[in-house]
């Protein structure tokens, strides 16, 4: 029996939904295995602009460092897309990364049988895909400097700098060989070594780390093919470790194969202090506060959570079984139902996990 303290930011639109839902999947958890979770409430985004005049109140970072993991549901709508930069929600989250060293995003891509008619997939080809992205966070082209736009000689010219120093690539290559170690034991490098310096060194670190990892396969990949082979033969991946906007492209990209939005968890880990947990998806404002929203992409994040940062793998598990039998079962919300299947809110599918548990 354990007791974590467990940040939960809730954030805009259906982030309020999907967070709760997953609280309440948590606190099943803690009664079965007897584990003591206290849940502390934070604003970001949106709501935080609103109520506190920032996107990110240092309140609400100061609780997220002194928890033992973050839960975040989604930030941003309409309602401020007009605001100046400094006011957008986004802000927020670009924030929380950068103050909490959250260097590693994690996303798993895992197809579920039960969901044949949502992937844009073949069946032969989506059947048993269960890969792993890891892209780096706090690095690369959107932080380096020089950046921006000045004039040379009477021309107009803009600059963004694609900056890693070796420890950087070397954390990340690291997390991705460790993280593979407990899965199929390959990791597929992917970097643009014909063209760029940083792959270059990139490709140079990667070998030097797998080094450490003998029993786990390294094989390099360029990212234009990596973005082909991701729809041509997924299969053929377990870990792909990348930089910052290689892995903002391949993850999007990844994230659709299975062909739904509201099924995909991440995780974000930090350096030193605790690691966020949220679902891939927006605040969707479209279906907000209408009991519609399919909250298994939060639910998986917490049972990330509970692996990752807890070690509580038995108690991860029974979360993904049970999300796995509830979907076997026919359960399904909107945004997976297909024609003739009976659609289910937020609410009870959310019941219907817990009951599982
Ligand atoms: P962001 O810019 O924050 O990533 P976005 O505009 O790219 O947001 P989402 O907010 O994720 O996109 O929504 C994209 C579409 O997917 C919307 O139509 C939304 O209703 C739908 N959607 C997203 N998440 C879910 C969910 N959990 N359940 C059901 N539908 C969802
Ligand atoms: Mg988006």
């Amino acid at each position: 029996m354990g007791t974590y303290r467990i940040a939960v930011l809730p954030g805009d639109g259906i982030g309020k939904e999907v967070t709760k839902g997953a609280v309440e999947i948590l606190q099943a958890v803690a009664t079965r295995f007897e584990h003591e979770f206290e849940f502390v409430y934070g604003l970001i985004g949106g709501d935080a602009i609103d109520r506190k005049g920032t996107p990110l109140p240092d309140e609400t970072l100061d609780m997220c460092r002194q928890s033992d993991a973050v839960l975040l549901g989604a930030v941003g709508g309409p309602k401020w897309d007009q605001n100046p930069p400094h006011l957008r929600p986004e802000k927020g989250l670009l924030a929380i990364r950068k103050e909490m060293n959250l260097f590693a995003n994690l996303r798993p891509v895992k197809f579920y049988d039960s969901l044949i008619d949502s992937s844009p997939l073949k069946e032969d080809v989506i059947k048993d895909v269960d890969l792993l992205i890891v892209r780096e966070l706090t690095g690369g082209l959107y932080f380096g400097k020089p950046s921006g736009r000045r004039m040379e000689d009477g021309e107009e010219i803009v600059v963004d700098t694609l900056l890693y120093k070796r420890e950087e690539i070397k954390r990340i290559i690291t997390t991705a060989f460790e993280l593979a170690r407990k899965r199929k034991k390959k990791v597929t490098s992917v970097d643009k070594a014909n063209v760029l310096e940083s792959s270059r060194m990139w490709r140079e670190i990667a070998e030097e780390v797998a080094r450490d990892f003998p029993d786990v396969e390294l094989e390099h990949m360029l990212v234009d093919n990596a973005a082909m082979q991701l729809i041509r033969n997924p299969k053929q991946f377990d870990v792909l470790v990348t930089e910052n906007m290689f892995g903002d492209i391949l993850s999007d990209e990844a994230s659709m194969l299975t062909g739904s939005l509201g099924m995909l968890p991440s995780a974000s880990l930090s350096t030193s202090g605790p690691s966020l947990y949220e679902p891939i998806h927006g605040s969707a404002p479209d279906i907000a506060g209408q009991n519609k929203a399919n909250p298994i992409a939060t639910i998986l994040s917490s049972a990330m959570m509970l692996r990752l940062s807890f070690g509580l793998h038995l108690e991860a598990v029974a979360i993904e079984k049970a999300v796995q039998q509830v979907l076997a079962s026919g359960y399904r919300t909107a945004d997976v139902a297909k024609k003739g299947q009976r659609i289910v809110s937020t609410k009870e599918m959310v019941d219907e996990i817990k009951a599982t548990i």
